[in-house]
Parts: C-alpha cells; structure tokens; sequence
C-alpha cells in the first residue's frame, strides 16, 4: 500500500520531470545558444533559479552544452549536431558552424592521443563593424 508521503514524493517528482522535460523541450526547440534568462521567457511558468539549477544539471549529464563563449553569461545549447562556434566581440551574436573535424585532427598533429570531443571557438568580429 502507498503512503500518502510516496504519494505526495512521486507527485512532486512527476511536476519535476514535467519541469525538466519543458526546459529540455524549449532548448530544442531554439537552434541557439540562449542564457538562463532567455530560456526563462520561453518557459515563464519555471522560475529562474529552477532553470538554471536544471540546465546546470542537463550539462553534467551532457544532455546539453554550457557555453562560455563571451564575456556575457553562459549560454545553453542543445546540439541537434556537435558543431564549432564563431562570437563576435563587437555585438556578441553567436555563429554555428561544422567542419571537417578529421582535417581538424589532422592538423592539430597531437600524437599518441585519442580525440573524443572536438570543440572550436572562435573570436573575432562581423566584418560588418568598422
Ligand atoms: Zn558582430
Ligand atoms: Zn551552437
């Protein structure tokens, strides 16, 4: 038989889980790398702080990236594809790109090493800002 605590502790759980998941769905939903903040106005019903605890979470399961990419707060990435990133020091927007990563290896010329993950940044700025 169920207590009433189980029942009230898988309750709160499921409101968890529904939590996360929308969290989780709204990163998605986003090609982007968006701050806490910015998934916080696409699911205003979870206060901030949950979010960040949460997005936190899913980036030490690995379920997303944290990116720290500027002198702005991190960002929070869901990566439909493992990518590289370009950030503009002048308006700080983010560009998504690939590359071959082999030639990448290739180049880096590290011996001995076995590269599981391979992540670029790159800073600099929009040819556009004179
Ligand atoms: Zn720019
Ligand atoms: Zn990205």
């Amino acid at each position: 038989m169920l207590s009433l605590v189980a029942i009230l502790m898988s309750h709160m759980e499921t409101r968890l889980t529904k939590k996360r998941q929308a969290i989780l769905d709204a990163l998605k939903s986003k090609k982007a790398a968006l701050s806490a903040a910015e998934v916080h106005a696409l699911v205003p019903t979870v206060d901030l702080a949950t979010i960040y605890r949460n997005l936190e979470f899913f980036a030490s399961q690995k379920l997303i990236k944290k990116l720290q990419l500027g002198t702005q707060e991190a960002r929070f990435e869901f990566q439909h594809e493992p990518h590289h990133h370009a950030v503009c020091g002048q308006c700080e927007k983010v560009i998504h790109f690939t590359a071959p990563d082999q030639k990448i290896i290739e180049l880096l010329g590290i011996k001995n090493f076995y590269v599981e993950e391979l992540e670029v940044t790159v800073r600099g700025n929009h040819k556009s800002h004179v």
